[in-house]
């Protein structure tokens, strides 16, 4: 099935600068920012600035440059939010809801980052 990627979601709008945003890591192909109702001490949402709708599509249809770029900003997100479990770091935990029953809202893909916390067991 084709994605559709509708540009007036609100994330669009932020990249576009319509909305503000708190930044705290920004490259030339991702944009991470904190969420506008933090579930966590540190909830930082990590997008793609390319229009990819879900974590999948993302995968399949992102150029390899943007894929690592995206990873790497996960990486610094999560040094910046003092969570690198493997260097002494108390850890976080990344979801990415995807459509109907994944209980996605907003529709392009997006990573967040939950830190500062223990978050509890996974199925909340
Ligand atoms: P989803 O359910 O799609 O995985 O999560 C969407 C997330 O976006 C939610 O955690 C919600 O709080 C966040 N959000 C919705 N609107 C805004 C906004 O205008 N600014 C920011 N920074 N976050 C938003």
């Amino acid at each position: 099935m084709a994605y559709v990627y509708d540009d007036t979601n609100i994330f669009a709008r932020i990249l576009r600068g319509e909305i503000p945003n708190k930044t705290v890591y920004e490259t030339e192909h991702t944009l991470a920012f904190a969420d506008i109702a933090p579930k966590a001490p540190a909830h930082v949402l990590v997008i793609p600035k390319g229009p990819y709708v879900t974590y999948d599509h993302f995968c399949a249809a992102a150029s390899a440059e943007e894929i690592v770029d995206f990873s790497r900003a996960v990486a610094e997100v999560v040094k910046l939010v003092g969570a690198e479990a493997h260097s002494g770091g108390k850890g976080f935990r990344a979801i990415t809801n995807a459509g109907e029953h994944g209980v996605q809202e907003v529709p392009h893909f997006h990573l967040h980052i939950l830190a500062g916390r223990n978050i509890g067991p996974m199925i909340l």
